[in-house]
């Protein structure tokens, strides 16, 4: 009888044989390096799952690990370099766990009650060094993870939010923008991340921005849809940081390379005034749902200084509702992304498989809030537009967002289309699921042809324009082409 060993070789030459038991040693390694890390809890939420084209891939239960291994993803390379120099291992990229990993976490008995927080302690961190404010930042963010993972664990997310925690629709937003507003940013729960990370001590969470706004670039812009454009242009602002971070963001060099500088509300208030000096029809505020609470603050004080034009909001609608009401005094038009209804295509670009339950919802309490209403001019004044973002090769995902809009919207907003998917040219190995074609003239009369069996009349289609000429390059004082765009603004 053969050993096993002898099996092996009967059927794999020595140097796969090899390859494979190093292989197998990369995998039962992670544990004593997340340990060798500071990171040893990560054994228990994260795992190598495989080694391709030199790239470790780690698996993770839950966004949040994800983002404390980016923060280390550069010495954790050097050490898997240093342990296995033979695989030449060039990278590691992550993804999220479709399938919930063993449970690490007590669900209590139904009679138990959880334990009540820790009460918030305001940490004087001012005389620490990086290193120890660094770590001390880690250490908040995995108890925000474990305390969410408890608190899904006890069935929390399914329950209906108090009552009293909601803000009354339809009229003045009765939530001032006080201190109280600044201190959920000391546990910042802002977003449907619930990264629980102190914002106002300078900590950073998956949006990777502190409390302190902070814009790219601003400008007039005439790219828009009809009546956001209308005749002169619509006053985008970009605002630096996104909590959602798509991979194939088209504005990745601020959405996920931090481009941008702090801006005071004065300062705020100069361009939002500035823009419509110059002529715009409105202020368009791009993803800023990480910057709420400034932004809100900066929009109020802009109206007592004579900002008279409507004002848009122009999200991923990966927001919570509790954050949506406080812009109810604020925004006019709401012009939310509806990415994908998709559960696993969320997963894989955005690291957020809840995305398609938030902003559906968020859609919805948008919908409630802003009936469709225009200017003389036909720009909107009141209202909502749904953009949709088709993914080539993705069709059937555009199929199911469609129907939802038709089951759900038709009529009470405007669909616009958008097929200027680009391929990204970033080499980041995180990129490597996202679609790596222009959308075809075949895909693109399918979707077509799906709004009319949908009877999806009012609304906008892009042109087919298969080429990236309209790509912004926000390292330009005008990002864009000086035909689609005027800057007024740049970090
Ligand atoms: S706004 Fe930023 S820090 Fe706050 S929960 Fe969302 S991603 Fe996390």
């Amino acid at each position: 009888m053969k050993k096993a060993g002898d099996l092996l070789t009967y059927f794999f030459d020595q140097k796969t044989l090899s390859s494979m038991y190093t292989s197998s040693k990369l995998f039962s390694a992670w544990p004593s390096i997340a340990a060798k890390h500071k990171i040893a809890a990560a054994e228990t939420h994260t795992r190598v799952v495989e080694f391709d084209r030199r790239v470790l891939l780690i698996e993770a239960e839950h966004p949040g690990w994800i983002q404390i291994l980016q923060l280390k993803q550069a010495e954790l390379v050097r050490e898997f370099q240093s342990r296995f120099p033979e695989l030449d291992i060039v990278g590691i990229s992550f993804r999220l766990s479709r399938t919930p990993f063993t449970p690490s976490i007590q669900t209590p008995t139904p009679t138990s009650r959880p334990a009540p927080p820790e009460p918030l302690v305001e940490e004087n961190t001012a005389n620490l060094s990086d290193k120890e404010r660094f770590d001390r930042s880690m250490k908040r963010l995995e108890q925000s993870i474990i305390t969410r993972e408890q608190a899904r664990a006890r069935g929390d997310f399914n329950k209906e939010p108090p009552k009293e925690r909601w803000v009354k629709l339809h009229h003045e937003d009765p939530t001032p923008l006080n201190a109280s507003t600044w201190t959920e940013l000391k546990h910042c729960m802002l977003c449907p991340r619930h990264c629980g990370v102190n914002r106002t001590a300078g900590e950073r969470g998956y949006c990777g921005e502190s409390a302190t706004l902070r814009l790219a670039s601003a400008g007039i812009h005439k790219g828009e849809e009809p009546p956001i454009t209308g005749t002169r242009g619509s006053g985008t602002i970009f605002v630096s940081g996104c909590n959602l971070g798509c991979t194939f963001c088209q504005n990745y060099q601020i959405s996920h390379e931090a481009m941008g500088r702090a801006v005071d509300i004065p300062e705020f208030v100069a361009i939002c005034l500035n823009l419509q000096n110059q002529g715009a029809e409105n202020i368009n505020i791009v993803t800023g749902t990480h910057a709420i609470p400034a932004l809100v603050a900066g929009l109020k004080q802009a109206r007592t200084e004579g900002l008279v034009i409507p004002t848009l909001w122009n999200s991923s609608a990966y927001e919570s509702l509790e954050a949506l009401s406080l812009l109810n005094d604020v925004i006019d038009v709401y012009l939310p992304d509806l990415k994908t209804l998709d559960t696993n295509l969320a997963a894989r670009f955005f690291n957020a498989p809840d995305y398609p339950e938030y902003a559906t919802k968020a859609i919805l309490r948008m919908l409630d809030t802003r009936t469709l209403k225009t200017a003389p001019n036909s720009t909107l004044t009141s209202g909502v537009i749904i953009r949709h973002l088709v993914l080539p090769g993705y069709l059937e995902a555009t199929r199911a967002t469609l129907r939802w809009f038709a089951e759900q919207c038709k009529g009470r907003a405007l669909i616009s289309i958008m097929t200027q998917y680009t391929p990204p040219k970033n080499t980041n190995t995180q990129l490597k699921d996202a679609p790596k074609h222009f959308m075809n003239k075949q895909e693109y009369e399918t979707v077509l042809g799906w709004l009319e069996e949908f009877g999806i009349e009012d609304g906008f289609y892009q042109e087919l324009a298969p080429d990236s000429d309209w790509l912004p390059d926000f390292t330009r004082y005008n990002p864009f082409s000086s035909t689609l765009a005027t800057a007024v603004w740049h970090c």
